[in-house]
């Protein structure tokens, strides 16, 4: 590209050299001794000099010219950008300059040929045919007469010589100026007068008319002859001196003249391509100046398309190189700048992109993180709108309400209508002091709920975006708590009851050992009848203490439990064994057992679990009593969510009301007669222990189902379950069965 500059300076000067050159070689033409006399050679090489060179320019420029129209047509064909400019340019400069180029020619050429017209005008040329004529006609008539005198003469030369026709003029006319003979061979035989010396008698030349002209010292002669026998005779008349000078001159002037005429096609063709040559020099150097003025211009703009292009393509380095003039220099120089300031500016945009996405992906990784946290915690957490809608739930919302509710949108649906209140509350509080929380009891999937519901503000009241509701589900933690306090409890009634049993048991004892050792058969009968009631007392001392004795050991038992001791264990085959005590003793009850094949292996106590499923089936055997429809469902499961496994029973039994559904696991909590109420809870603890969980709900049509839930253990075992069964079984002797069931304990 520096490049172009220089060798555009170098063509610049080139032209103008040769310009300069041209209009020197026309100068030299025009100013040339036209018209060019043919006899001077050099004139003659100038201008055949002058001619190649006119005629090679002419080609030279012409072929550049067309070369410059032909690739200016070329680039308007390919739809080169700029084309149609230059196009424009050319031919418009070229249209303004041919009319004044073509009058200029044409009055050029037309002022020339009359010129060179006046070179050589028609009267002159008539007057020089004429007077030549009449020279010649004049010449004849002198020749004529001379001859004839000769001839006439003759006699008088052979009788008296040549003197002797100077003397004796012959006719009436003047003697002749000299007369001379010749001899056959051209000697000078005689000639007259005496001061005519023959040795220098010579014939100059001869005259168009046939008249001969003679020469000797300083005189000239035209003459006639005659022959004679033996040679010829010479009659003469005498002309001025410079005659023969004169006519040579007027002949050679006239043949000059002639020859110039000839040569005046050659004068005109060569100003016509003179003329030719400039006009086409004038329309090569209009055509020029405008492809040159155009290129200024196109080639900056070509320049700033093709940057334009790149700068598109997003290359933001891209500089126009090409060197402008005036306006378009500056165009240039602010586009460079503006593609530099572009440039930067899209490397701040590429950094703050990546900032951007590297804030992004932070942010999308805090957010993964806290969304695992949110759905693996056991807490419930909803987030709200500014107006109480429901945007999100976790997934511990769905294990506390039951699936149905997590669709719910608004407080009302998921929490009803009571607890809703109570959480609309706490979210004015929270308004007003930012997080605020209670406890509430929800009745969620068929049971009580109690609650510890917190509530924060995401804002203060008007730039409140919303709210976050965090529910701690209390049921596990206060069943703990009562199980914990009963257990104390337990332990002091057992300790308590048990210390004055043993001593009334030994008395009863003593008084049944007295009266048997001194026999009750005879004696008066008031004292038979004390006696008998004595023993009669003692005895039922005895029983009671003994069913005392075994309330207080439930008591103990619950206690002091025994811890389980957890290990691998085939849920089925606890589940199994369970199931046979029954067998045979449900009476009227149809057993229904599904258990899953390839159930994930659990840490459990056989013993201790086998006992809690007992009770369970036992309750629901006691449940269906009075049921006409009477089907009790033992099953084992996965969980759906992947996570360990699930053991259900139903019946359709009577079922549980809501209110109760929560007191269940209370170690109080019986409506029989006799009962301990301790069943459920001790299950309850047992399950515990297994970090599982156990819930009741609503069987479906009718009914209570129990579900306890077991985490897995870490390496799945192949179990192999007995497949569905289905068994009518007979007979109620359920009580050795529990091992500790309490109703009816003293049997
Ligand atoms: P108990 O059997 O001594 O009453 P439990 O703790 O075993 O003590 O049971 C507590 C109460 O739960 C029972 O009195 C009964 O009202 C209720 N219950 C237990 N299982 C069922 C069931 N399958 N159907 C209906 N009620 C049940």
């Amino acid at each position: 590209m520096s490049q172009r500059p220089w060798t555009q300076k170098l063509w610049l000067a080139v032209g103008g050299l040769s310009l300069v050159l041209l209009a020197a070689a026309i100068f030299t033409l025009g100013s040339l001794n036209a018209p060019v006399h043919p006899e001077r050679s050099d004139a003659l090489v100038i201008l055949f000099a002058l001619s190649t060179f006119i005629i090679l320019a002419f080609l030279v420029f012409g072929l550049v010219l067309l070369r410059n129209l032909l690739r200016l047509w070329a680039d308007r064909k390919a739809g080169q950008l700029g084309s149609r400019f230059k196009t424009k340019m050319v031919f418009g400069a070229m249209g303004i300059a041919l009319l004044p180029l073509v009058f200029l020619f044409l009055f050029s050429y037309s002022l020339v040929n009359r010129t060179l017209n006046l070179w050589f005008p028609k009267p002159l040329e008539i007057a020089n045919a004429q007077s030549q004529k009449l020279l010649d006609e004049l010449g004849r008539e002198v020749h004529d007469r001379l001859n004839d005198r000769a001839a006439r003469a003759i006699p008088i030369y052979l009788s008296a010589g040549a003197r002797g026709m100077m003397d004796d003029s012959v006719g009436p006319t003047a003697p002749p100026s000299a007369v001379w003979a010749l001899d056959r061979n051209g000697q000078i035989l005689d000639a007259a007068p005496a001061s005519l010396l023959p040795d220098h008698l010579h014939k100059a030349r001869l005259l168009p008319s046939g008249a001969e002209i003679w020469q000797t010292d300083g005189d000239t002669y035209i003459t006639g002859s005659a022959p004679f026998d033996g040679g010829r005779l010479y009659v003469a008349r005498k002309l001025r001196p410079d005659f023969l000078a004169g006519f040579n001159t007027i002949e050679s002037e006239t043949d000059n003249y002639q020859q110039q005429r000839t040569h005046i096609r050659l004068y005109k063709n060569q100003i016509l391509l003179a003329l030719l040559l400039i006009t086409v020099l004038l329309l090569f150097s209009t055509t020029w100046v405008a492809l040159f003025l155009s290129k200024q211009v196109t080639v900056p703009i070509q320049a700033l398309a093709e940057a334009t292009q790149e700068i598109a393509r997003g290359n933001f380095d891209h500089r126009v190189t090409v060197q402008a003039q005036d306006e378009l220099g500056t165009l240039v120089s602010s586009f460079n700048d503006m593609t530099a300031q572009l440039g930067e500016g899209r490397r701040q945009i590429n950094e703050f992109t990546r900032n951007l996405q590297q804030a992004f992906e932070e942010r999308e990784r805090r957010r993964k993180l806290m969304e695992a946290i949110l759905e693996n915690i056991p807490t419930g957490v909803l987030s709200l709108d500014a107006d109480g809608k429901i945007s999100r739930v976790n997934s511990a919302v769905s294990t506390i309400f039951g699936e149905t509710r997590v669709q719910a949108h608004t407080l009302s649906e998921l929490f009803g209508e009571e607890a809703a209140r109570a959480v609309l509350s706490l979210m004015r509080r929270a308004l007003r002091m930012g997080v605020a929380s209670r406890e509430i009891e929800i009745a969620a999937s068929g049971r009580l709920v109690r609650t510890a519901v917190t509530v924060s503000s995401l804002g203060p009241r008007r730039s409140n975006s919303g709210f976050v509701v965090v529910i701690d589900d209390l049921t596990e933690l206060l069943r703990a708590q009562r199980a914990a306090a009963w257990q104390e409890v337990a332990q002091r009634i057992a300790h308590e009851i048990k210390n004055p049993l043993t001593p009334i048991v030994l008395s009863a004892q003593r008084l049944k050992r007295y009266l048997d050792r001194f026999g009750r058969s005879s004696g008066p009968p008031a004292r038979m009848e004390l006696e008998s009631l004595v023993a009669e007392c003692a005895g039922l001392i005895e029983r009671e203490v003994h069913t005392l004795e075994s309330l207080v050991d439930e008591f103990s038992q619950f206690a002091r439990f025994p811890s389980a001791r957890l290990a691998p264990s085939d849920l089925n085959a606890i589940v199994s064994s369970a199931v046979a005590l029954f067998q045979g003793r449900l009476e009227g009850i149809t057993l229904q057992t599904n258990l899953a094949p390839n159930l994930a292996t659990v840490r459990a106590d056989p013993e201790l679990l086998r006992r809690v499923l007992v009770n369970l089936i036992d309750n629901a055997a006691e449940a269906m009593e009075g049921s006409t429809l009477r089907q009790l469902r033992v099953a084992t499961r996965a969980r759906a969510d992947g996570d360990g496994v699930e053991i259900e029973v139903s019946d359709t039994g009577h079922g549980i009301s809501p209110a109760d559904k929560d007191r269940l696991f209370q170690p109080q909590f019986s409506t029989k007669d006799r009962g301990t109420g301790l069943g459920l809870a001790i299950a309850s603890r047992i399950v515990a222990e297994h970090n599982g969980t156990i819930r009741v709900e609503d069987n479906n049509p009718i009914g209570a189902r129990f579900l306890i839930r077991f985490p897995a253990a870490e390496s799945p075992a192949q179990v192999t379950a007995p497949a569905d069964s289905v068994a009518d079984a007979t007979g109620a002797d359920f009580e050795s069965a529990t091992g500790f069931n309490t109703d009816g304990a003293d049997d």
